[in-house]
């Protein structure tokens, strides 16, 4: 037996038992002619004392940081003890010990707070992954993955594996694909997720489906995406829209209550798109907070001030209590937005002090009722700031959904530890990519129409105000999940093809199976998959995925650690029937 305890194990109540344990060497103290060694597991730390009788082994057999050892000793009280640690009233006097394995001094430091830098800690994954922060993560992930599987278990849901090398699935991003070498030319895609597969199960009268599923985007990774990661993937037949948000609201509860100890979440307000872009600006609000989005265009417009004469839009937000915002602050805040990523000209503001006078950056424009009725308009109180942004219309909404986040951090309204969920809800079936010229679905294409509205799927004029059967789960700022109820009649499906600009061709070479399938008895059906990755992130109070995730890639798609992709071999090359190009 390598050992008869972990590392994280023995206690006070040990006193005096003969053990045997085995770990690596976090740390090794020398205290005159004693030796203090920290020896650590998955479970945790126990101190090794080893007396001065060790000293010639020690000698023979020196120990280093990282050794795999194999101790033997007795459990004693320790003198001076450690309350941060579980095992910290104890150490174990040690009367032979096997290096089990040796180790090279580690590129970093093993510890909370490492001295390893992103680049050294993915090439060294697999000692990072030793970090008790790491470790911590991935516990969490796999917390998180059993609460929804228990869940999804106890609701009848059945978890069915499906294949990764499948044909393209287009679903916004570009597909990775992989040669086949039993069909010379032709490729499989990695699915994007499985999401007409789910379906087919559904037409096959699995009614209840669910699977923890890698999915599969080649998309340039900006912010904080991963080329494969990991959904909750679930679908349901018989079921509308309300059938759906109750099933899956219950999970994420239960989610908030094991993970965060929350007794009793709130339920989940619904939010319908509109209001959601009108209030915040964007379709994933932090309710966290209020701040809502004011439109001032009526207020402001026709006074003579030309930024505000000439916009599309002019929109406000009110910064509680930061009337005596400095002149330096209001310019750093002004750079903010006037920062490429947010791209506005300006940041118009109106300071409305606390003996009830205003003070703005366009007094030039506008009298003091002018500026009482806005702060008004926006509900500011004596000591509020008020914000203006003034432009076109999208893009003046999204920056000012950025600042209106922005000024929660500075204010300390997005709190770390508070979770609000929320449900957005009626979502346009199209939008239309000027890029493209051509509407595309806001969701994918098998997002069902809302039912009254399916005539308009005939005349193009009208894609615009269609809306889908399509819904978002939204925590704390993110879309932690998102599905629809399906389109299920073969007719219907063609139409919606066609309307996205697809040939009967393409369509039926692209989606024939589908198509096909829904011949033969499909039922009405709906599902939603949750970013696995990013709702442990948020759980665990992170910004990046890549913390949840064992051996996540860089921001160029790399796994530093087995330094892929790489190139292949020639023969695997001609196997493949393949050519490289040099460029
Ligand atoms: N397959 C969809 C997605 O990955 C989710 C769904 O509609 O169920 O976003």
């Amino acid at each position: 037996m390598y050992r008869t305890h972990t590392c994280g194990e023995l206690r006070l109540s040990d006193k005096g038992q003969s053990v045997t344990l085995a770990g690596w060497v976090q740390t090794i103290r020398k205290f005159g002619s004693i030796t203090f060694i920290d020896l650590r597991d998955r479970y945790g730390i126990t101190q090794l004392l080893l007396k001065e009788n060790m000293n010639h082994l020690l000698d023979e057999n020196p120990i280093g940081r990282e050794f795999v050892l194999q101790v033997n000793g007795q459990v004693t009280a320790r003198s001076n003890k450690n309350p941060d640690l579980p095992t910290g009233d104890i150490e174990i006097d040690i009367t032979t010990y096997t290096i089990l394995n040796k180790s090279q001094t580690p590129p970093f430091t093993i510890q909370d707070d490492t001295d390893g830098g992103d680049d050294l800690r993915m090439r060294f994954r697999y000692l990072d992954l030793r970090r008790n922060t790491v470790k911590k993560n991935l516990e969490l992930r796999y917390r998180v993955s059993r609460i929804v599987r228990n869940y999804l278990d106890s609701h009848g849901f059945m978890d069915i594996e499906t294949p990764y090398l499948i044909k393209s699935t287009p679903e916004g991003a570009r597909d990775f694909v992989v040669p086949s070498r039993m069909n010379p030319g032709q490729f499989y895609a990695l699915p994007q997720s499985p999401q007409t597969l789910k379906q087919l199960l559904m037409v096959s009268g699995y009614d209840k489906y669910y699977q923890i599923v890698r999915c599969f985007r080649d998309e340039d990774l900006r912010a904080d995406r991963q080329p494969e990661f990991t959904q909750i993937d679930c679908e349901m037949s018989f079921v509308e829209q309300e059938d759906i948000l109750r099933v899956f609201e219950g999970m994420i509860k239960e989610v908030l209550r094991e993970i965060k100890g929350m007794e009793d979440p709130h339920p989940f307000p619904r939010m319908s798109w509109e209001d959601a872009m009108r209030d915040y600006g964007n379709d994933k609000p932090d309710i966290r907070f209020g701040m809502k989005l004011v439109n001032l265009d009526i207020l402001a417009k026709k006074k003579g001030f030309r930024v505000f004469d000439e916009a599309e839009l002019v929109v406000a937000i009110t910064a509680k209590g930061c009337s005596e915002y400095s002149r330096k602050q209001l310019d750093e805040l002004t750079a903010w937005v006037k920062r490429p990523q947010i791209g506005m000209m300006g940041l118009a503001y109106i300071k409305c002090h606390t003996d009830n006078t205003y003070k703005s950056s366009f007094d030039k424009f506008f009298d003091e009722k002018g500026l009482k009725e806005m702060a008004s308009a926006c509900q500011a109180q004596p000591g509020d700031l008020v914000l203006i942004l003034a432009g076109k219309e999208a893009k003046t909404r999204k920056a000012m959904s950025e600042l209106r986040l922005e000024m929660g951090n500075r204010s300390g309204l997005r709190k770390k530890e508070e979770f609000r969920a929320l449900w957005v809800t009626d979502f346009p079936l199209f939008e239309y990519s000027e890029e493209e010229r051509r509407w595309t679905a806001l969701h994918h294409p098998f997002t069902s129409p809302r039912k009254e509205q399916i005539a308009l799927m005939d005349q193009p004029d009208h894609f615009g105000e269609i809306k889908a059967n399509a819904y978002d789960m939204v925590l704390n700022g993110n879309e932690i999940g998102g599905g629809s109820i399906r389109i299920f009649q073969k007719e219907l499906q063609e139409k919606m093809f066609k309307a996205l600009g697809m040939g009967e061709e393409e369509a039926q070479e692209k989606f024939g199976f589908l198509m096909g399938a829904f011949e033969y008895g499909a039922p009405p059906h709906g599902g939603i998959a949750f970013g696995f990755d990013r709702l442990c992130a948020i759980l665990g109070g992170s910004e990046s995925i890549r913390d949840f995730i064992a051996f996540p890639k860089n921001n160029s798609g790399r796994d530093m650690m087995l330094d892929a992709p790489a190139l292949i071999d020639e023969k695997q090359l001609k196997e493949l029937r393949l050519d490289t190009v040099n460029e």
